[in-house]
């Protein structure tokens, strides 16, 4: 689960860490008195979206000259205008795809004057099992092209979190970013604060780009994106409440709403599965035979007739599905139960597209009767090839 950067940045000034003061705003009067709150004279007015590339990014509705998601102003009535460009409109960055994301909060900041930008993150590197830091004097642009580019510039430190941080990984970190005298001091000091709040927040990830010198000679977190681990999440109460639902997949929510396992693919064959080992060998076998899943759903154990209607209904809402496959492993889960949701699911929503249906396990006589009996057309299925098989010819033949 991901946040936005105001409550990122507020969980980390809840670990002591430093921010530029701020407040967020749904409207341009609430955008108006949160300046009002801060001392200016210079204000950032920032687009909250979950994407990066804020600044660089251009509004849909504006033109090509217009300024982009991160601007500063100069005074309250120059915030008071940029939020009336930006609120509503829809904001297109390198991390949102063409599409865009509608910007319908905003951050308004007190403005920093910046010395130097520099890069630093940490992240759960399942490569070593560890929790790794990485810094780079080049902070502020894409770091994809700095670690393209020139991966020297890139510094990865890695923490074993059964150990913890150390005294040298501070003093590895300050280095990597060429800091000397006070600053070097103080990087030290905020790599372990960082650290400490990733652990304790159970994130899966901590990005701040730019970390910022200030004219005055201050380290200072001017932007900050985190990532969580959802599994964790019922250990965070407080971090779950800042889940901003329009920022996510639409499908994705509902399903998790209904416990299931679901994420959305590119392909053209939706998949119902129990159990994400079968879900993952559906998915390969439709690749062997030509085609592309749309999605991966897993409906899980002791899945209800509910469970299955909201499943089959969001596949169905996915305009890209040609076809669908049931793929149904009875153990726990009885067969009679996936067909009894499968034939209300498909009354319910209006089935225009071919439906193949593997069934095998507990009830599997009975599941094949009620799927016969429904009067609906279903292709039943003997085996997983068989099943593979037969919606990828489907699909074709109804294309
Ligand atoms: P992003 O584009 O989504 O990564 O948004 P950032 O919060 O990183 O802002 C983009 C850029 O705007 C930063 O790299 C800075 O150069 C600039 N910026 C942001 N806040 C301030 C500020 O307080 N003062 C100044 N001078 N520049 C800022
Ligand atoms: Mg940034």
């Amino acid at each position: 689960m991901n946040v936005h950067e105001y409550q990122a940045k507020e969980l980390l000034k809840e670990h002591g860490i430093a921010v530029p003061d701020g407040h967020a705003a749904l409207s341009v009067e609430e955008a108006v008195e949160a300046a009002r709150k801060l001392p200016g004279p210079l204000y950032v007015v920032k687009a909250q979206i979950h994407a990066g590339g804020r600044g660089k990014g251009k509004f849909k509705e504006l033109g090509e000259d217009a300024k982009g998601g991160v601007r500063l102003a100069k005074s309250v009535e120059e915030v008071e205008e940029n939020a009336r460009e930006m609120l509503g409109n829809t904001l297109v960055t390198i991390q949102t795809g063409d599409e865009g994301k509608q910007v319908n909060r905003l951050y308004v900041t007190d403005g920093v004057d910046i010395a130097k930008e520099y890069y630093f993150s940490l992240l759960v590197d399942r490569a070593s099992g560890q929790v790794a830091m990485v810094v780079s004097t080049e902070g502020g642009m894409d770091i994809e092209a700095v670690a393209h580019d020139t991966p020297e510039k890139i510094h990865t430190i890695t923490i074993d979190p059964a150990q913890g941080f150390m005294p040298h990984h501070g003093r590895a970190v300050a280095f990597g970013l060429g800091l000397s005298g006070d600053l070097n001091k103080q990087a030290q000091k905020l790599a372990r604060q960082l650290y400490n709040a990733f652990m304790a927040t159970d994130s899966e990830m901590l990005e701040i780009n730019p970390l910022v010198e200030t004219d005055d000679g201050k380290l200072l977190v001017l932007d900050a994106k985190m990532g969580f681990d959802g599994n964790a999440l019922f250990r965070h109460p407080d971090i779950e409440e800042m889940r901003d639902e329009t920022e996510e997949d639409p499908a994705e929510v509902e399903a998790s709403e209904y416990d299931l396992a679901y994420i959305k693919l590119d392909g053209n064959i939706g998949c119902m599965v129990n159990g994400a080992g079968l879900a993952m060998a559906t998915m390969d076998i439709i690749k062997l035979n030509g085609a592309f899943p749309a999605n991966f759903l897993d409906v899980g154990g002791g899945a209800t007739t509910e469970k299955v209607t909201a499943a089959f209904k969001i596949i169905l809402k996915d305009p890209a599905v040609e076809g669908i496959l049931v793929n149904i492993f009875g153990g726990i889960m009885r067969c009679d139960t996936i067909a009894e949701g499968i034939v209300v699911a498909a009354k319910e929503v209006e089935l225009d597209v071919p439906l193949v249906v593997r069934l095998e396990g507990t009830n599997v006589e009975k599941g094949k009767e009620i799927l016969a009996n429904s009067g609906l057309p279903i292709v039943p299925a003997d085996d997983l090839g068989d099943a593979a098989r037969k919606i990828v010819a489907e699909v074709k033949q109804a294309a």
